[in-house]
């Protein structure tokens, strides 16, 4: 299988050309086919002399996704199912920051983009990590995500968050050749300031990341408070227990500047306990981190619920009460935003890539 063009940085392309024997103006001539116009096929490139077209299309393929489906409507949140060159799926949430109300169109949007085919991490609550882990996704599948939902929407990405399938720093050097693809002012051109990483809990590498030069923020999947109760849902907590977390967390606030989330989902009788939420408020306030609340989208197959709305602000106050910024958002409608990965199971299961996922 020939390499794809979208994997290319900018630097490796200009190499590339010179060793072709090509003038250097054809390489952000290229790009700009490519990430600005977004052209479908390397012969599209209009501008570049038919040779060249020729010895590019000998030494690549372009390496956009294939669009399978896309869930949702046009004014709200749209899912988009990405068939990839190996016939696995990948899945990209498009959502707007306010979805249109009255037909007023909603003028900032966020893509959550994954960043493996499966996970390993098998938290026991979600989908992606249901059927395991496949494998990882290159530099070009993960940036060709914010390419492809920017060509299907016809409308720029502003934010992007790394919550789709997959634990992105399981995969820190493609996810950073994504990122750098992604930030690059000759391909997508986004500010680092604008993606959001999500992770697990995975120490090395948020210390690793920690020392990266770009801004990136970063999201932690917390769940649990305690060791007690994260050891339950996330086996990950067995090899980074929560003071492990912490202390890495500690570090990262001492290499940058911008806020820290935690992400808590809410699952009924399993994390809610009002307990934790105090425990949370003290690791937040320590860590001056905000508090995202997430009650718990239904997986099919699982059994797991959200606890009642009263009870979900009631561990909410719990943190406000403490200091805490903390966001909840209860309302429906949502159901398609963090249920990343149930598409692409879907789709995988009913082609028989993958069998039934069952139940733990
Ligand atoms: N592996 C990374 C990023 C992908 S998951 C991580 O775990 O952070 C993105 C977020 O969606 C995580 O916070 C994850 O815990 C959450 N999530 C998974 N399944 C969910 C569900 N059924 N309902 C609500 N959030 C869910
Ligand atoms: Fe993997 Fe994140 Fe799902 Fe856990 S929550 S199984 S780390 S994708």
């Amino acid at each position: 299988m020939l390499p794809a063009l979208t994997g290319l940085s900018p630097e490796n392309l200009a190499s590339w050309l010179k060793d072709a024997g090509e003038p250097a103006f054809r390489g952000d001539q290229i790009l700009s086919w490519i990430w600005k116009k977004k052209v479908t096929t390397i012969d599209a490139m209009s501008n570049l002399p038919a040779s060249l077209r020729g010895k590019l299309t000998e030494s690549f393929r372009l390496g956009a996704l294939e669009h399978a489906t896309t869930q949702g409507s046009a004014d709200t949140t749209r899912k988009f199912l990405f068939r990839l060159h190996d016939g696995r799926y990948v899945e990209s949430v498009l959502i707007p920051a306010n979805p249109a109300l009255y037909g007023e169109k909603s003028d900032r949007r966020t893509l959550c983009v994954s960043s493996q085919v499966g996970c390993a991490y098998g938290c026991k609550f979600c989908a992606s990590g249901l059927a395991g882990f496949t494998r990882n996704l290159d530099a070009s599948e993960i940036a060709g995500q914010v390419l492809a939902a920017e060509q299907l929407s016809g409308e720029r990405v502003d934010n992007l968050v790394f919550m789709g399938m997959g634990e992105p720093l399981a995969n820190l050097d493609n996810l950073l050749a994504g990122i750098s693809l992604i930030t690059n002012e000759k391909s997508l051109h986004l500010g680092a300031r604008h993606l959001t990483i999500s992770t697990s809990g995975l120490v090395p590498q948020i210390r690793k990341l920690a020392e990266h030069p770009q801004q990136i923020r970063l999201a932690i999947s917390l769940h649990g408070a305690t060791d007690d109760v994260r050891n339950q849902i996330m086996p990950v907590n067995k090899k980074w227990p929560v003071a492990e977390l912490f202390d890495a967390l500690d570090y990262w606030n001492s290499k940058k500047n911008q806020k820290l989330t935690l992400e808590y989902i809410l699952i009924n009788g399993v994390n809610d306990a009002l307990e934790q939420a105090a425990i949370l408020a003290r690791h937040a306030r320590k860590l001056n981190a905000k508090v995202n609340l997430i009650p718990y989208n239904t997986v099919e197959g699982l059994e797991w619920k959200r606890p009642p709305n009263v009870h979900c602000r009631a561990f909410q106050e719990v943190l406000k009460n403490a200091g805490v910024s903390a966001t909840l958002r209860l309302e429906k409608g949502h159901d398609i935003d963090a249920a990343c990965g149930q598409l692409r199971l879907k789709q995988e299961t009913e082609e028989g890539i993958i069998s039934a996922p069952s139940k733990r």
